[in-house]
């Protein structure tokens, strides 16, 4: 008996004679006492009366995957994983990103898109034929619900589109038990409150809006196409609109510059709507795919920096700050992925021409499209990304693989201009991962209090 090599152990926490416990594969997390630890350490040497006052412990880590027999049965457990991964399908809800339109009224410094931005808006019979393609799917897979995203360009710079799609998916699925609901990945800047009530009534249950800072610093980045500034009419629209609808705000970050994040939370908070917004994202700029045809001339390349892990270990560690101070919800750091490109049926995206892309970050290069709704099959781009084994190139015993699968095959693309090399943020992980198991731990505590005082009031 011993730890599955996916084990971490946070030592003396959260009392000097007490560890936690965490597997990145199974995502349990268990408090156990120093002397457990040792029995487990200890297991092939101890007697058998030693280790049998804790066998019950032992089973209980066994049945979470926290301790395996040997290394092999380890080794099998995290390849059978891994495949299990790749063809799962989550039939609970189906994600389709739709692209309404290219167009966008913002021209934000550092957007994938606009080295192939084009007006188009996806045109009547593109929409008709998207509709198909999303029904043979749902019908084929048996999804239980579909989740659209609406996206672009701007999505809001079309918005009969928008109607049609919604009106008609909405019915479809109500005729069959299937859940429908969609958000909007909008820049806010077309967004008003008429809208949002039309669209609350076709599925409408969430809006993402791109805010890069507070007034000048986010014009910097996401100025108007006809010249001027967004900000403040972006945030009389969210003003207008978050006592209807749920708002998540999302922010780029330049090179760990992220005390903007620390202003933006103080401004948000003076208009009295912080915490009345749902979920934050925060992500760093990184660099993009060159123009259309020629993927390979990156851009922004000096923007590859900010995946130093030490630039991500610092900055993670404030933007954790500001939240903890606000008292804001935070997500676990300690999460199963595998980059959706390798998966077989994962979310999709669909352009305004009706190519499927099975990453955003690849759209507008269709050489990466992997099928286009007119047609039932994928195309051999979905077959070679499928074959896309990198983390069979990594250490299996990698403590973090089943968290990382070999990481982002974009990255690897903007790294060495092919998919197939794992892009490793190790050294990232070995930083963050005792703070973020001690996060979700506390989490985990605070919550069981509220329960049990909850209890004793009724
Ligand atoms: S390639 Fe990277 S950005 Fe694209 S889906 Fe995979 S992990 Fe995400
Ligand atoms: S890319 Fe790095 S962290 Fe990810 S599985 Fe491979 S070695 Fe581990």
């Amino acid at each position: 008996m011993q730890f599955s090599s996916h084990t971490i152990i946070v030592e003396q926490y959260p009392q000097p004679d007490e560890h936690l416990l965490y597997n990145t594969r199974t995502q349990a997390l268990v408090k156990i006492p120093a002397a457990v630890k040792t029995a487990i350490e200890t297991y092939d040497s101890s007697e058998v009366s030693a280790v049998s006052r804790y066998q019950e412990d032992l089973d209980v880590l066994y049945r979470m995957g926290l301790i395996v027999n040997n290394l092999e049965e380890d080794l099998q457990r995290i390849k059978d994983h891994m495949r299990q991964l790749k063809s799962s399908v989550d039939r609970k809800s189906f994600p389709v990103t739709l692209l309404t339109t290219y167009a966008c009224n913002l021209k934000c410094s550092y957007c994938f898109e606009e080295s192939s931005r084009t007006n188009e808006k996806m045109p009547p019979d593109t929409q008709q034929q998207a509709m198909t393609w999303l029904k043979s799917k749902l019908i084929e897979q048996r999804y239980q619900k579909l989740y659209l995203t609406f996206y672009g360009g701007e999505p809001l710079a079309n918005k009969p589109a928008i109607k049609t799609i919604a009106t008609h998916m909405q019915q479809w699925c109500r005729d069959r038990g299937i859940e429908f609901n969609f958000m909007l990945q909008t820049n806010g800047y077309l967004m008003t409150p008429d809208l949002i009530r039309q669209y609350l009534k076709l599925g409408l249950n969430q809006v993402r809006i791109s805010v890069d800072g507070v007034g000048q610093e986010h014009d910097k980045y996401r100025p108007l196409r006809k010249g001027g500034g967004s900000f403040d009419v972006i945030m009389k629209n969210i003003l207008d609109c978050c006592d209807l609808v749920l708002i998540g705000i999302s922010v780029s970050y330049e090179k760990g510059q992220v005390e903007k994040i620390d202003r933006l939370f103080d401004y948000l908070d003076d208009l009295g709507i912080l915490h009345k917004l749902g979920r934050f994202l925060f992500s760093p700029i990184h660099a993009t795919l060159g123009p259309e045809g020629h993927p390979e001339y990156i851009q922004n390349s000096s923007c590859m920096c900010n995946y130093d892990d030490q630039m991500l270990v610092e900055s993670q560690r404030k933007i954790n700050r500001y939240m903890q101070q606000r008292g804001l919800p935070m997500r676990s750091g300690m999460s199963t992925s595998v980059c959706p490109v390798t998966r077989d049926e994962a979310g999709i995206t669909i352009d305004q021409k009706g190519y499927l892309y099975k990453c955003n970050s690849m759209l507008g290069h269709k050489e990466f499209s992997t099928g286009h709704v007119s047609e039932a099959e994928y195309n051999e781009r979905h077959q070679e990304f499928l074959g896309l084994d990198v983390w069979k190139q990594c250490p299996v015993d990698c403590t973090y693989m089943p968290m990382c699968s070999g990481g982002c095959r974009l990255s690897s693309f903007l790294n060495n201009q092919h998919f197939n090399r794992p892009t490793c943020h190790k050294p990232y992980l070995n930083r963050m991962a005792r703070e973020f198991i001690i996060k979700d731990y506390e989490r985990i505590m605070t919550q069981q209090k509220e329960i049990q005082q909850e209890q004793i009031v009724r």
